[in-house]
């Protein structure tokens, strides 16, 4: 690990003013991610702004009756606030589903959004990378890729994002709250993370100026038909090689809205509106959910180790439906 100074942010304005005049400093909020990423000298910040005192722990309603998750609250008092547990189930499923109670009691709602991923050519500073060193290469590709990408990958880079929260807050259309330089700004979950294209090196839409302040849930949280469906090589404390967020709105047992976000098979969390809609109209049924998986993954593309992630993405998916419509 490289020697690097630390400063802790008293306000916003300090965090922001501190970041705007060095752009090879890094914020630190739960460390959960970065530390073993400067461990292994994946990442040099020479600088720490440590923005874990700053007012944004707060989970509180908002006036048009949705949830705001500021962005300092950890992944456990998220997932167990009350109103969380009633209102909004599939999220506190979802951030359960991750990591350890260690891990989450450490992990922040921004720092969940901004944790890289875990492909381990990237951790590896002996191997080629894009994304760790633009320019030299994807060891993925024609090296072992069981944990990869069927969905949205370049020829740059194969990655998955690794989170299982923002999963629940694609399928939830959560918007992310950004304050920066050029002011504030509010980002649809869908958008903030990239796929890799020809710049894998960014994982989001975030400015590196720019500093997460809140999440914020809409009203509708799908507390009657919801479901986390996560498969994974052991039962605890691993990534999810398929898993699936999924969440629908049932009147007399016909779908009236349909919601669907696939995790560990693209570098952002996975929705496909044209195939939801597809279920509107439809009795919640396994021939309609195994219709919709098939067009979900009509475009994926398997490699030599992670081509069973097609067939298994399709059964989590008539899986994570089926229980939803049953509860
Ligand atoms: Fe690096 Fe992406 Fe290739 Fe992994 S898949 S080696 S992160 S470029």
């Amino acid at each position: 690990m490289n020697a690097f100074a630390y400063t802790r942010a008293a306000d916003v304005a300090t965090a922001l003013r501190e970041i705007a005049g060095d752009g090879a400093a890094r914020f630190i909020a739960g460390g959960t991610n970065l530390i073993d990423l400067m461990k292994e000298n994946v990442e040099r910040p020479h600088r720490l702004i440590d923005i874990s005192r700053l007012p944004l722990r707060l989970v509180e309603p908002t006036p048009d009756g949705g949830m705001r998750l500021g962005a300092l609250a950890s992944n456990t008092d998220v997932a167990y606030h009350p109103e969380i547990e009633r209102r909004y189930p599939l999220l506190s499923q979802a951030i359960l589903a991750g990591a350890s109670p260690q891990l989450r009691n450490m992990a922040s709602i921004g720092g969940n959004l901004m944790q890289r991923t875990r492909c381990a050519y990237f951790y590896d500073t002996a191997t080629s990378c894009n994304k760790r060193a633009p320019g030299t290469g994807c060891s993925a590709v024609t090296g072992f890729n069981r944990y990869h990408a069927i969905l949205g990958m370049s020829e740059h880079c194969i990655a998955v994002h690794p989170s299982d929260m923002c999963m629940a807050l694609a399928a939830l259309d959560a918007v992310v709250h950004v304050t920066g330089a050029g002011g504030d700004r509010a980002i649809p979950l869908t958008e903030f993370h990239r796929l890799p294209d020809d710049r894998p090196e960014l994982d989001t839409n975030k400015r590196p100026d720019e500093l997460i302040t809140a999440v914020a849930l809409p009203p509708e949280g799908f507390p009657q038909h919801h479901a986390y469906v996560k498969v994974r090589d052991r039962a605890s404390y691993a990534f999810a090689l398929v898993s699936v967020a999924a969440a629908l709105r049932i009147d007399g047992g016909v779908i009236v809205e349909a919601r669907l976000a696939l995790g560990g098979v693209a570098h952002r969390p996975w929705r496909d509106r044209a195939a939801e809609a597809s279920l509107r109209g439809e009795r919640a049924s396994r021939a309609a959910f195994e219709r919709v998986a098939e067009t979900l993954l009509r475009d994926a593309r398997g490699f030599a180790d992670n081509a069973f992630k097609i067939a298994l993405a399709k059964r989590a998916i008539v899986r994570a439906f089926t229980q939803a419509a049953a509860r």
